[in-house]
């Protein structure tokens, strides 16, 4: 059990200025592993005068030692990654190991990653007469979802710190724990008050608090395209940049040449990540209509290598989803998709041996055709549909019938093929032929995946003013 009962501004633990309180709750037994207090738009005013204060000296304190600062912080936060990566596993479901890997150990390496990438940063050009200058935007608010924690903070506060600016974040309130934690560890290395603030609190509450502050310069969203509407909504009002990393409904093009032996179970286990809990997540895996059977027989067998249970056994995969809403959620979109015709062919219930949690047995749907709403919607959780394609046009089209354009991936036997389909995907960003993640890659959506791109050098750019200075 690990409880705050204060918020984190000023540099200071500081108690809430209403009484609510939030119960954090482990996905695997339901029981109350957590306690944060639910803040008030109060406390948002608090938080934002402390950044705005502390912006005066941090946006002129010279980058090197900005990137001090963050390696200072990555090495706070090392000694903790057990206990994060354990509270991560109860507030989301991840399995342990994957947990102290990606959950944890990855952010805490981007933390370190953004010191190289600010120390190294070109920050000032000639053009012509002008000396073009980047300047940090101001105080920036940030609002996180619960599926990565740590990682959705740190992709966010890490380029906002190196550039100089200083933050009041929320952290979602099915799993503010990791939060917490950086706050300790923020403290701990004596961060200079009001640059990292932390308010817990409900985003209807605190959330738009924040994004509504005039105090609050720029606002980075992550989350729902629900929230995100409302979010550019209420920063449009106050004309502040916003950057917004939403949902997605990625697709995975299998190529009549590739090797379905390697490219069906890879397909799989990137749509089964994290319980489906995964923006990126290729849900969608389009085949060729000829090899189409053959595909999901393949899927069958490799889903059942995931094995479902509890997040802290080893030998589970996937564990359960991170809310009761959730698992509602996601057997409400199971329903559809047999209601719409589509064929269920693997999963499609609650596991009847785990009683307890939010378990959902992983789901293929096969023969899903593109207007259904399980092809259409972000489902959020360990739900598969595979597509018939007729031709590679065919595959593009389905691929693109989207309002999303988060992620995507083309398996081709040739890497040229592969490469000319992924040019054709309007995407952020696009994997072909297995290739792995790669932390120097911007990250974001075209059409209402977002706004902005966060990780890798390029984030830095997000938190930036231009400033010309003719001489
Ligand atoms: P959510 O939109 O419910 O909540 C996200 C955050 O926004 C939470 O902190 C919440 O409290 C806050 N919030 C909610 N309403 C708000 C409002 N009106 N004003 C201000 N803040 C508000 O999303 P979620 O369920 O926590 O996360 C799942 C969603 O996040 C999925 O759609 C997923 O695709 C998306 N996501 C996107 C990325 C990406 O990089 N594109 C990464 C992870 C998750």
């Amino acid at each position: 059990m690990l409880a705050y009962d204060s918020h984190y501004y000023g540099g200071a633990w500081q108690a809430s200025r209403g009484a609510g309180v939030i119960d954090v709750l482990s996905s695997a037994t339901e029981a109350v592993v957590g306690r944060v207090p639910r803040g008030t738009p109060d406390d948002v005013d608090q938080a934002v005068r402390a950044a705005r204060a502390a912006f005066e000296t941090w946006s002129q304190v010279p980058p090197e030692q900005r990137a001090n600062w963050l390696d200072k912080l990555a090495a706070a936060l090392k000694p903790r990654v057990p206990q994060i990566a354990e509270l991560i596993s109860h507030e989301v479901g991840t399995a342990l190991s994957y947990s102290t890997k990606v959950q944890v150990e990855f952010p805490v390496t981007m933390i370190g990653m953004n010191a190289r990438f600010i120390r190294s940063a070109a920050l000032e050009e000639e053009l012509g007469t002008s000396l073009v200058v980047k300047e940090p935007v101001g105080v920036v608010g940030c609002i996180t979802p619960w599926n990565y924690p740590l990682h959705q903070v740190v992709c966010k506060i890490a380029p906002a710190l190196a550039a100089g600016c200083t933050v009041v974040l929320k952290p979602a309130e099915l799993a503010p724990l990791s939060a917490g934690m950086l706050a300790e560890a923020a403290h701990e290395i004596g961060l200079p008050a009001g640059v990292l603030n932390i308010v817990f609190g409900e985003g209807k509450v605190v959330g738009e608090a924040i994004v509504a502050h005039r105090g609050v310069d720029m606002v980075s969203f992550t989350g729902s395209l629900a929230a995100g509407r409302r979010v550019a909504a209420v920063a449009g009002d106050g004309i502040k940049r916003v950057c917004l990393e939403l949902g997605g409904k990625s697709a995975f093009v299998v190529l009549d040449d590739a090797p379905f032996e390697k490219a069906i179970p890879a397909g799989v286990n990137n749509c089964m990540q994290n319980s489906g809990q995964t923006c990126s997540a290729w849900t969608r895996m389009l085949v060729p209509r000829a090899r189409h059977d053959e595909a999901v027989e393949l899927a069958k067998t490799q889903l059942a290598k995931l094995t479902l249970g509890d997040p802290f056994d080893g030998a589970t995969r996937l564990g359960p989803l991170a809310s009761a809403a959730q698992r509602d959620r996601v057997l409400g979109y199971i329903d559809r998709g047999k209601s719409e015709g589509a064929a269920l062919a693997a999963g499609g219930g609650r596991p009847s041996n785990l009683p307890n949690g939010y378990y959902v047995e992983p789901t293929i749907f096969a023969n899903v055709e593109p207007g259904m709403t399980i092809a259409q919607e972000e489902i959020f959780g360990p739900v598969l549909s595979v597509l018939p394609y007729d031709g590679e046009d065919d595959a593009v089209r389905i691929a693109n019938d989207s309002i999303y354009g988060l992620a995507g991936g083309v398996w081709s036997a040739t890497k040229e093929r592969a490469l000319d389909v992924a040019r054709r995907l309007r995407t952020g960003q696009v994997d072909i032929n297995g290739a792995r993640f790669n932390a120097l890659a911007p990250f974001g959506g075209y059409k209402q995946s977002g706004v902005g791109r966060e990780i890798g050098p390029h984030a830095l750019d997000e938190f930036f003013q231009l400033k010309a200075i003719q001489q």
